[in-house]
């Protein structure tokens, strides 16, 4: 046995997903985690994390087997019904008891009701492009505790990302897709999550299918043209879809989704030319020559933010739009499907009017000559061409009005 004294130095904390789970707990599970030698705590939990960022900590035995006395590699045993962990931290050797969190307890100030909560950890989102905006996105499912994330993004972590996306200067070099992972499991190890460090529409279509078969779409590329081809594939494989975008320096913002089957104008029918009902003005999204006319220049995180908080406001009434007492459900409205989104100094530019200009504008349409959801839309390209439509078509980029 080890010094009494030793007991009260650290603590040891086992996360589980519920009480139910304590079934994964089998001689012979590896436990994945971490010390933080500043508040003496050891982490773990038994599911497997996305990365070798969380290394294996301790391993349940048999309380009769003989244990190894590497440092930081644990055992955890039952002594009397209560579960112990025993090892060398730190080159000192301990025993100590395991306190079990179960998820709940980190959900406890949620502002999710308990259908809210069922529903959400039920759901599963694709993320295409988590850089700024998609990897804000996936922690604040994370922190509304989604079921299932997939995380979709061919790049990696560099230094001029550090002032917006999540992750640090320990990130850099790192795929975009482990970087936000890491986030997620770090929040709740629970959530099972999917990484493709990957241009997905590389791949075959069934597996392009495959991958976007979800709950909901988060379209969150720089990239015009792949963001048309989401607008298409989802539309077609009946899955919701988010699109966000940014004006130049992050001015305002605009959010679109899309809910198959509902009448709805589509981000094509947006980038054809949007003509607004009340003032009869013609935003013109055809004259812009590539994708940075939409992208602008680089904006203040914070103002980002702005935009892209108002996508997981939506992407959380679109997946709980079966709940009926949710009041996030209440947001979505097909008949007003595109917000746009004004920040601190967007007074005076487009159409804000003052600072924090945030407004549903209405949309005409579904366009009735919208090649993906107009009259025509028999005339679709097969998915199978997918590759061909990303590489062949110039984009129609959006650009602003002045
Ligand atoms: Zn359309």
């Amino acid at each position: 046995m080890s010094h009494p004294s030793l007991k009260s130095h650290y603590r040891c904390i086992l996360y589980l997903k519920d009480e139910g789970e304590r079934s994964l707990l089998q001689p012979g599970t590896r436990l994945y985690g971490q010390f933080v030698p500043s508040t003496g705590t050891v982490f773990m939990t038994p599911y497997p994390p996305p990365s070798k960022s969380f290394p294996v900590v301790a391993v349940i035995r048999e309380p009769t087997v003989r244990r190894p006395r590497h440092n930081g590699l644990l055992t955890v045993f039952t002594n009397d019904q209560l579960l112990m962990t025993e090892g060398v931290l730190n080159n000192r050797q301990v025993e100590l008891p395991i306190e079990t969190v179960y998820m709940a307890a980190s959900y406890a100030r949620t502002p999710f009701s308990s259908s809210e909560m069922e529903t959400l950890q039920g759901k599963t989102v694709t993320i295409i492009g988590v850089g700024t905006g998609g990897g804000k996105i996936a922690a604040e499912l994370a922190r509304a505790d989604i079921g299932h994330l997939k995380l979709c993004d061919p790049d990696r972590m560099d230094f001029p990302n550090i002032s917006r996306h999540e992750g640090d200067l320990l990130d850099v070099g790192k795929p975009k897709t482990q970087v936000v992972a890491e986030r997620v499991y770090r929040i709740n190890p629970a959530i099972r999550i999917e990484t493709y460090f990957e241009d997905i529409f590389r791949r075959p279509p069934n597996e392009i299918k495959e991958i976007l078969n979800s709950h909901l779409v988060v379209a969150a590329t720089d990239k015009t043209a792949k963001q048309l081809l989401l607008n298409e594939l989802t539309l077609r494989l009946k899955i919701p879809c988010v699109f966000g975008g940014c004006y130049e320096e992050a001015l305002g913002g605009e959010v679109l989704y899309t809910l198959p089957g509902e009448k709805m104008p589509c981000l094509a029918c947006l980038c054809a030319g949007l003509e607004q009902p009340q003032r009869s003005a013609k935003i013109d999204y055809s004259t812009a020559t590539g994708p940075e006319d939409y992208q602008g220049e680089p904006g203040l995180h914070a103002a980002i933010d702005f935009v892209t908080c108002t996508e997981v406001l939506m992407c959380l009434g679109i997946l709980l739009r079966e709940v009926p007492t949710s009041k996030l459900a209440k947001l979505i409205d097909p008949r007003f499907n595109f917000i746009l989104i004004g920040g601190a100094l967007g007074a005076g530019f487009y159409r804000f009017r003052k600072p924090f200009d945030i407004f549903f504008q209405p949309l005409k349409g579904p366009r009735k000559n919208c090649p993906v959801c107009g009259d025509n839309r028999g005339l679709l390209r097969d998915v199978s061409n997918s590759q061909e439509y990303v590489e062949g078509q110039d984009a129609h980029v959006r650009t602003e009005d002045k």
